[in-house]
């Protein structure tokens, strides 16, 4: 029975010759390279649709290297959760600033593992880190991965997206204030966690199911209470939000 339907399901390709042979792939199956660039010459709009992922979050990807590194992936991460939660910690008791530069650098530092683990380098579950510093892994996968790496430095990078504040590329118009974006560009770099978590939270809303949005919750939750919540709680809501806006 198998081998009949296998048959009949081949008749086309395998009864004729080479020439029925090479026509089938394009009546058949409809070939994805070819629809691929029709699709990208006629509207680059689609295309642009066509690369958003069916799930928000990709299956994990397949690391060729041995997984003895992942060990250090790991107590990395440990570590580096612990310094910046230490920090927070001890700069909201003691309502002291400096303490959030360790902090800081481990969310530097934290930041790469979970990038790392986006492109597949690292542990694929490392990624998470995003989630939990306030980010979004879903979000960072489909902006960075799939926007900055295929569009590198051109003007479509959405990397770039700061114009007309930031002037990043050739292209963009020049205006008399990017002279000194040199130096106002590090007081904008403040509010890139606050940017970060908008586009996350954003993107999971409209694009991730309940179950997305309550793990990214939940996750967030102890970050959120430390830099927010509790700092908010303890000395008002201006004075509060200093931590958050440092960090
Ligand atoms: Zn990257």
């Amino acid at each position: 029975m198998s081998n009949n339907k296998l048959n009949m399901a081949q008749t086309p390709s395998t009864r004729a010759s080479g020439r029925s042979k090479s026509k089938t792939p394009t009546r058949g199956v409809r070939s994805p390279s070819k629809s691929k660039s029709k699709t990208s010459k006629d509207d680059p709009q689609l295309s642009q649709k066509k690369s958003v992922p069916k799930g928000i979050y990709p299956p994990p990807a397949r690391r060729s290297g041995s997984t003895e590194y992942d060990v250090w992936f790991i107590i990395d991460a440990v570590l580096m959760c612990t310094i910046a939660t230490a920090g927070i910690i001890a700069a909201v008791r003691n309502n002291q600033l400096l303490y959030l530069i360790p902090v800081s650098m481990a969310e530097a530092k934290l930041g790469l593992i979970a990038h790392e683990a986006c492109h597949g380098a690292a542990p694929s579950y490392l990624a998470w880190l995003y989630d939990c510093a306030l980010g979004s892994n879903a979000q960072w996968i489909f902006k960075h991965n799939k926007g900055h790496h295929l569009h590198t430095n051109s003007l479509d990078d959405p990397d770039l997206d700061v114009s007309p504040v930031l002037r990043m590329h050739p292209q963009h118009p020049r205006r008399w204030f990017h002279r000194y974006q040199h130096l106002y560009q590090y007081i904008l770099f403040a509010v890139v966690p606050v940017s970060l978590r908008a586009q996350g939270v954003l993107y999971l809303h409209a694009n991730g199911g309940w179950i997305d949005i309550l793990t990214h919750w939940v996750l967030a939750a102890p970050a959120t209470y430390l830099y927010l919540v509790w700092p908010v709680l303890k000395y008002g809501f201006p004075t509060g939000l200093k931590f958050f806006f440092t960090r």
